[in-house]
């Protein structure tokens, strides 16, 4: 038995032959050149475009919005003149035939986005592969036909395209293994809104061989080639287990959790960005209680800008409607500080500039942000949340620029919403003084790991003090209990998005203490609908 190790991209477990993937196209056969190479080509790109739109219907309906989307940009991309017109530009300048063309000029591309810094673009690069071959199946008369039977296998290969995908008989996929992409990548999208276990090895597949039994451990990462029978037993019962959880969570009824004093609980899901969505739709949230924007800033090599932040958040909002997405502005700094804001080197960052307190010196880029987020929310009812809060002064300040933010959209006759306004309540300084910031605020959410840090003096990021930071330490749940009393005092709702959230230990505790919102991880939502199941008539 062989054990190859790589990155989870979509979690499951999977067993069965492997079968590789031979849509690399980078090999192309001369054919006779004829006058109308020409039409031959700009038909290749019309058809393509007939193609990748097909494919976006099919991913629309078996894989999601934000799946059908990756099909919708390959065929914006294929219609786009001006790469036609340099494809064509090359078949005439280089005298060859139109497969060498598509191959060189879209090799090229390719070459130059996987070059870029911005992870969001280098993705692009997998984009003109896609294409590419999509092209060249249809320029070889190959278009249609997958290469591949109805037989379930484990799909592997150096590169595994969205198309490869989309295009395998419905059911017969197993699992994918791959070489190319990261968590963020269309491909790794596209598996988990289809529910296909993948892992990508990024040192490649070498030892992977065509018809060899395998079993995918892609929850752990891992894939192991001609299993041994305790491994492949160990895995089908995990595999069991998996389906039994899902078919259990699936039993749960959607109707909504009132506790006896008549507080609807709403259960809500974290995200770092609409990658995250398809996760989060299926999960079944009521809403998304936190979307950690400050990911945008750490993956890439600039701030993102004002435009890119506005398209994310509405991406999110909308397909979150009518239900509400709580945005929380960038919590940089400690342990997510992105090379190009050149922060300054701190003994003790996490007593450092980080939250509320750096986007107040960073001015500029506040208002970017708080100015694509009011943009955001005249698409659906948002919340704007603010990290780190120690003092009224900073969410009195933080309320100045959303108001003067306000006045430029409206002389500039940009639309804008009115999101309602929150402070994170996760330092010592929040929780004593939450009876006066409560009248200041529409609601309060509780960041249970830093609160847990600053309470219990136990750096977060601190392998050695680990056992001191404990989520159920009194003084943790006391601060908790406290400020969630101020809040229901002040009439506003109160919510937890740290990890204590989905300790589904402390559910019934944090349902007495007043707590109306759990947001957590997609993939706690079900077992913490359970949760609440078991608790109905009993809070
Ligand atoms: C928290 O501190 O609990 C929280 C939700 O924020 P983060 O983990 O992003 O600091
Ligand atoms: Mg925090």
């Amino acid at each position: 038995m062989l054990q190859i190790t790589g990155n989870r991209i979509a979690d499951g477990i999977a067993i069965g032959k492997i079968r590789i993937t031979g849509s690399d196209k980078s090999v192309v056969k001369r054919v006779s050149f004829s006058g109308s190479e020409f039409e031959r080509l700009k038909d290749a790109f019309v058809r393509a475009a007939e193609r990748q739109e097909e494919l976006a219907r099919k991913a629309a309906y078996s894989a999601g919005e934000e799946v059908a989307q990756i099909f919708r940009a390959h065929a914006v991309m294929l219609q786009d003149e001006l790469l036609l017109a340099e494809v064509l530009e090359a078949l005439e300048d280089r005298n060859c035939t139109a497969e060498e063309a598509v191959r060189d000029v879209l090799d090229a591309q390719a070459a130059r986005y996987a070059g870029m810094s911005d992870i969001f673009l280098r993705e692009r690069a997998a984009d003109f592969r896609d294409i590419r071959n999509c092209l060249l199946e249809i320029l070889s008369g190959e278009a249609g036909n997958d290469g591949g039977s109805d037989e379930s296998v484990l799909l592997a290969g150096e590169e595994i395209t969205p198309s490869d995908l989309m295009r395998s008989t419905p059911g017969s996929l197993l699992g994918i293994i791959t070489a190319k992409g990261g968590y963020e990548s269309h491909i790794a999208i596209l598996a988990r809104g289809m529910g296909i276990p993948g892992i990508v090895c990024p040192r490649g597949i070498k030892g992977v061989s065509d018809g060899a039994m395998a079993a995918l451990d892609a929850t752990e990462g891992i894939l192991y080639l001609d299993p041994d029978e305790e491994t492949l037993a160990h895995l089908q019962a995990k595999q069991e287990a998996l389906q039994q959880e899902a078919e259990s969570a699936a039993e749960v009824p959607a109707e909504p959790f009132v506790t006896a004093e008549g507080r609807t609980i709403r259960i809500c899901a974290n995200i770092s960005g609409p990658s995250d969505m398809t996760a989060v739709l299926r999960s079944g949230a009521d809403g998304i209680g936190l979307f950690r924007t400050e990911m945008q800033y750490l993956g890439s090599t600039a701030a993102p800008d004002e435009e890119k932040q506005f398209e994310s958040y509405r991406q999110v909002i909308q397909e979150m409607a009518p239900r509400p997405v709580i945005l929380r502005t960038f919590d940089v700094g400690s342990d997510k500080c992105p090379d190009y804001l050149n922060l300054p080197v701190e003994d003790n960052p996490a007593l450092g500039l980080r939250g509320i307190r750096l986007s107040l010196t960073m001015r500029d880029l506040f208002k970017a942000q708080l100015r694509a987020i009011l943009r955001a929310s005249a698409c659906g009812p948002v919340g704007l949340l603010l990290p780190m809060v120690v003092s009224l002064r900073e969410v009195e300040e933080s309320k100045a620029l959303i108001a003067e933010c306000k006045e430029e959209l409206k002389s500039e006759g940009k639309p804008y919403g009115d999101p309602k306004l929150g402070i994170m309540i996760e330092t010592p300084a929040a929780v004593l003084c939450a009876e006066e910031l409560a009248p200041a605020v529409d609601f309060f959410s509780f960041g249970t790991n830093d609160l847990t840090q600053y309470i219990c003096a136990s750096d977060r990021q601190n392998t050695l003090t680990e056992p001191f930071a404990d989520g159920h330490h009194p003084a943790v749940l006391k601060a908790i209990a406290m400020a969630a009393k101020a809040a229901t005092d002040a009439g506003i709702p109160v919510g937890i998005c740290g990890e204590l959230a989905s300790d589904l230990t402390l559910t019934e505790e944090f349902l007495r203490m007043g707590i109306e919102e759990l947001s957590v991880n997609p993939g706690a939502v079900l077992p913490l609908r359970k949760k609440l199941e078991e608790l109905r008539g009993k809070v």
